[in-house]
């Protein structure tokens, strides 16, 4: 699934391309993955596009489109010039043509360039919305941890304050915005703490470790555009794969050394999701 740095990847990627140009057209392929009424967002200028956890703000004057990409959305953006098969590289199969038959929806832009939202599995959505409504709909998330509200007073109080294993929380969107499975993985292997550690039980200085880890790894991830991880379901707006999965340290490294003890990399289920450390240096 998207997280945080995929999903601000495709943001600013979009940002330069869409922002200041007007929808022509929407095409919805899929009637339940749009909620509101397409007609509305037609002759409206994208004005800003911004992001709050793992879901899109695009504002189109006057109205919001908020986007979740779920387990496998895809927006991909194709001017009016560039065909796809000019990106490049190889391409996983489901790209290979667009619209193709994962796209749900197709906006077409004033200047003849196209956005596609393919999604294999169904889960992502639109929803159009009065700027109230959004407001509303992201109420509830917890701070951007990239963000000033996101301090290590706040961090150490809150995970005191429950007593879930500190992987469940850190994917706790209220806790803390945009964090999923990847780099829930991925930060508590770099601070060194186990998954299964209770939340309360954690030292304040553990606790700083992975407030760091958190900082440094979705800062990390973001340069590197994202993770596109095995099963190639995160691509960039231009079609091309994150490259953050060249320095995953556990995630979906099951059964292999571990880069920092050489001990093996282990996969667990918590709460039926995947988890992925090394009980060697994680403690
Ligand atoms: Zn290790």
């Amino acid at each position: 699934m998207p997280e945080l740095p995929e999903v601000e990847t495709v943001r600013r990627e979009l940002e330069k391309r869409i922002v200041g140009k007007k929808i022509a057209k929407i095409e919805v392929l899929e009637k339940k993955q749009f909620l509101g009424d397409p007609k509305k967002v037609v002759g409206r200028e994208i004005k800003s596009i911004w992001r709050r956890a793992k879901v899109l703000v695009i504002d189109i004057n006057g109205l919001i489109l908020l986007v979740h990409l779920k387990m496998t959305g895809q927006i991909i953006y194709l001017s009016n010039k560039k065909r796809l098969v000019s990106v490049g590289h190889p391409l996983p199969f489901i790209l290979n043509q667009l619209p193709n038959k994962t796209t749900r929806l197709v906006i077409n832009l004033d200047d003849s360039s196209r956005l596609f939202f393919n999604d294999l599995r169904k889960f992502g959505w639109f929803k159009l919305l009065t700027k109230k409504q959004a407001e509303v709909e992201l109420a509830d998330f917890g701070p951007e941890p990239l963000g000033k509200d996101f301090t290590l007073r706040y961090f150490i109080n809150s995970l005191g304050r429950t007593r879930r294993v500190v992987k469940m929380a850190l994917l706790d969107q209220r806790l803390v915005a945009g964090i999923g499975n990847i780099y829930a993985s991925e930060v508590l292997f770099a601070a060194r703490v186990s998954p299964r550690r209770q939340a309360n039980s954690l030292s304040d200085q553990e606790i700083s470790r992975l407030y760091r880890a958190i900082k440094e790894i979705l800062s990390e991830a973001i340069d590197y555009g994202g993770t596109s991880a095995a099963d190639q379901a995160y691509v960039r707006p231009d079609a091309s794969p994150g490259r953050y999965q060249n320095k995953l340290g556990v995630y979906q490294r099951e059964g292999k050394p571990c880069y920092s003890c050489g001990g093996i990399v282990k996969k667990i289920k918590q709460n039926n999701r995947s988890t992925f450390w090394c009980p060697g240096c994680q403690k």
